[in-house]
């Protein structure tokens, strides 16, 4: 399959009073063409950090992506000048963000908005523009387009405006978008609505999604593969099936306890305890150690290496790793 986006060895840090957070650690992941990739995990695991950095969105101070590269079109983003990027943002590479009030212009009717988008990453006369924006107000399933397109946001219902900010994303055709949280607004009808439509756009347009999420319940339903972050770095990885089915680290596991199931009577959720480790001073060996249940002494000592389990499937713990009780030796 085509890669189109390789983020390898990525570590992003923001500066503050208490010192050096240390967000991102060491992130690697691949994006396909035509895929969707999850990227789970608890608040401030990581998660959109590395989306922001794939976008450069990171405020700078206070963040800094300070080591590794991510790959777009034979392009480092992380080296790309800012006028550049600027093209490179809609046109490209495309962010929906959680609330769709936040990234619309409330004083703007919809069909500017849309139209600004066109006319600022494509060479059209407005008139085209405007046919874009209808034809993709059509696409996302925003009835009567011609008459909604002079209406403000308020004039829509929280779906509708995540439907016009999706469709705002899309106008560009851009190769890749980014959805952070996309749902986590919205009632869970309209929330299943906008997850069957990001399906019928992928499969009308082809584009890659990265989907953003803490809740496995949309990841079920729209993911090919899954990345599980945990203390800024990336614990387990793999298809969709592997990570629901044979989950391997405690974590992913811990997770996976703790979503309500349909399927299984009588079931008792089980929350993960504890809390994630302090990325001013992250630990050196696995950052779930305190909280994991088969913590071993080297677990505190040494960051697992990285075990595969299939092409897809690779998981950092000691416990599938054999190494384990050679490892604690030679650091004793
Ligand atoms: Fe638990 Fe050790 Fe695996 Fe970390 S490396 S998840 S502490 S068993």
């Amino acid at each position: 399959m085509e890669k189109v986006l390789e983020v390898k060895n990525l570590h992003v840090s923001f500066k503050t009073y208490g010192g050096e957070v240390k967000a991102v650690r060491g992130v690697t992941f691949d994006l396909y063409k035509g895929e969707t990739l999850a990227i789970v995990g608890e608040s401030g695991c990581g998660k959109s950090v590395s989306a922001q950095s794939i976008m450069r969105l990171i405020p700078n101070p206070p963040g800094k992506i300070k080591h590794g590269s991510i790959l777009f079109k034979g392009m480092d983003l992380t080296a790309v000048k800012e006028p550049q990027m600027r093209n490179i943002r809609g046109a490209d590479i495309s962010m929906i963000f959680q609330d769709p009030m936040t990234a619309l212009n409330p004083t703007i009717s919809i069909g500017e908005q849309i139209i600004e988008g066109v006319l600022q990453h494509k060479q059209v006369t407005r008139q085209e523009a405007k046919k874009t924006a209808l034809e993709m107000l059509d696409l996302v399933g925003i009835p009567n387009p011609v008459e909604r397109l002079k209406h403000y946001p308020h004039q829509f219902s929280g779906g509708m405006r995540q439907r016009i900010v999706i469709a705002m994303a899309l106008v560009c055709q851009p190769e890749v978008l980014i959805a952070d949280e996309p749902t986590t607004a919205l009632d869970v009808t309209i929330q299943a609505q906008i997850l069957d439509l990001f399906k019928e756009i992928q499969s009308k347009t082809g584009v890659s999604i990265i989907l953003i999420t803490h809740d496995l319940g949309v990841v079920a339903q729209v993911a090919d593969r899954v990345v599980v972050m945990y203390a800024g770095k990336i614990v387990e990885a793999g298809s969709r099936r592997e990570i629901f089915y044979n989950p391997q680290h405690p974590y992913t596991k811990g997770l996976l306890n703790s979503v309500p199931r349909l399927d299984i009577e009588e079931t008792e959720l089980v929350p993960i305890g504890g809390s994630p480790p302090d990325l001013f001073s992250p630990p050196t060996g696995c950052p779930f150690t305190a909280r994991c249940a088969y913590a071993m002494e080297v677990c505190d000592r040494k960051y697992p290496f990285k075990t595969r389990l299939s092409q897809e499937h690779h998981v950092d713990c000691w416990l599938q790793d054999e190494r384990a009780i050679k490892m604690l030796a030679s650091i004793k």
